[in-house]
């Protein structure tokens, strides 16, 4: 029996382990998931120091009528020792120098005159200005970054700023990815009559690396036993299998037989989906291994729908379903009962509220439909129409489109 969208869903991400970590330089981090929490091993800003560029001064000296002699210079890199704010002085400081001892406020360069030795404070003095203080960002001990968080620019300079140069991270999954069919050809191939290109390794490699996995192409394997078992065989080395195509009902689809030859366990075989339908899943010693139609639609469709959130689990992240993106339906679609209609749209933002138009032809041969949609309405299967005006849960694929923005 075919699964509902929601129960294969819920399936394959129960059977997903998250993958080992590994130690990786903060150069290629950004965008893997931190494995460990980090403590701030010191408090950050070391030491108190200078927001401007001008002078440490005791606020209680400083007037309109009272230069006070410049004694002392502590440049950015230099350090206070031996120097000290004594009354009617200052010492001149750069920008993240540590204060002097005695003073008690920074007065910025452009507040200043200066006449030979002294230095004369216009406008009005707030004691305590301009100085950043020992830890007032993060102090010591404190933790910084949670395990699981995502490294963004942000949480790379925290980490670096710590001096670590490397951090553990899970690891990325390696994804083979085979096409199966007697009509395949490589793009750059010659093509002769009834062949067709492998677009859908290509594509699917895309998505794996937009995802943040590693493809790994096995190229094509013919619709005999030897060959889908050979190229299997090879795939089943990396973290996760794809397969493309060959899982109808045609009387060549042999892929969920070989897998099964293979040693590949079966969880489900057909999914109560449209596009999608013949999409399985199985494991082999807890390797996941996703059959996806041969369609070009189909294959990116489910990719989206049960590869991507398989391989975010996979690689540590916290959430793994993309969240819905509510838009108005703007014109009434009709569907198949029984079954959740992945509809290709385009959403807008009229200024007011997103809008969800149907992208065009919604065949599964029609590719060109898919190029213009930002999003996939996931309409529910018990519903036989969706009426204009209604609000549909969306799976954003690419931005919100302007308005006035129509390809
Ligand atoms: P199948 O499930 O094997 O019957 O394939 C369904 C459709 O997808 C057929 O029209 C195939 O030619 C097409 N197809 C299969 N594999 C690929 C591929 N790798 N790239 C593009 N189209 C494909
Ligand atoms: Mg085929």
């Amino acid at each position: 029996m075919a699964k509902t969208f929601e129960c294969a869903r819920a399936l394959i991400l129960e059977k997903i382990s998250v993958l080992p970590t590994e130690s990786v330089s903060l150069l290629d981090v950004v965008g893997r998931v931190l494995a460990e929490e980090i403590r701030a091993p010191w408090d950050l800003p070391r030491w108190d120091n200078s927001a401007m560029d001008g002078f440490a001064v005791r606020a209680e000296d400083c007037g309109p009528m009272k230069p006070l002699l410049i004694d002392g210079y502590i440049p950015a890199g230099g350090t206070a020792d031996g120097i000290f704010v004594s009354p009617g002085r200052a010492v001149r400081i750069m920008t993240g120098a540590p204060t002097p001892p005695g003073c008690d406020t920074i007065i910025p360069v452009e507040e200043t005159e200066e006449t030979d030795d002294r230095v004369l404070i216009n406008g009005r003095v707030r004691v305590g200005a301009h100085i950043r203080v020992r830890g007032e960002d993060v102090q010591k001990d404190e933790v910084v970054i949670v395990a699981g968080s995502v490294l963004r620019p942000a949480e790379i300079n925290m980490l670096a700023s710590f001096g670590f140069k490397t951090v553990a991270v899970f690891r990325r999954p390696k994804v083979a990815i085979l096409s199966t069919g007697d009509e395949l050809v490589e793009p750059g191939e010659p093509i002769g009559p009834g062949q067709i290109v492998n677009s859908n390794a290509y594509s699917l490699a895309a998505a794996v690396r937009e995802v943040g996995g590693e493809p790994v192409l096995l190229g094509i394997a013919r619709d005999n036993r030897q060959s889908l078992t050979e190229k299997m065989n090879a795939g089943l080395q990396a973290d996760v299998m794809i397969t493309t195509a060959g899982v109808s009902m045609g009387d060549r689809d042999l892929v969920c037989e070989v897998l099964q030859e293979v040693g590949v366990e079966r969880l489900f075989w057909k999914v109560d989906i449209k596009p999608g339908r013949p999409t399985a899943f199985g494991l082999k010693h807890g390797k996941p291994v996703f059959s996806l139609p041969g369609n070009p639609v189909s294959s990116m469709v489910t990719f989206e729908e049960f590869v991507r959130p398989a391989l975010l689990k996979m690689m540590g992240h916290r959430r793994h379903i993309k969240p819905f993106v509510k838009a108005c339906l703007q014109e009434t679609i009709s569907k198949k009962s029984g079954r959740t209609q992945f509809l290709r749209v385009r959403v807008v933002d009229n200024g007011e509220r997103l809008i969800a138009s149907s992208s065009g032809d919604q065949n599964t041969g029609i590719l060109r439909t898919m190029l213009r949609a930002n999003g996939i309405a996931v309409l529910p299967a018990d519903r036989e129409k969706i009426e204009a005006g209604e609000e549909v849960d969306i799976h954003m694929i690419a931005a919100v489109a302007d308005f006035d923005v129509s390809i």
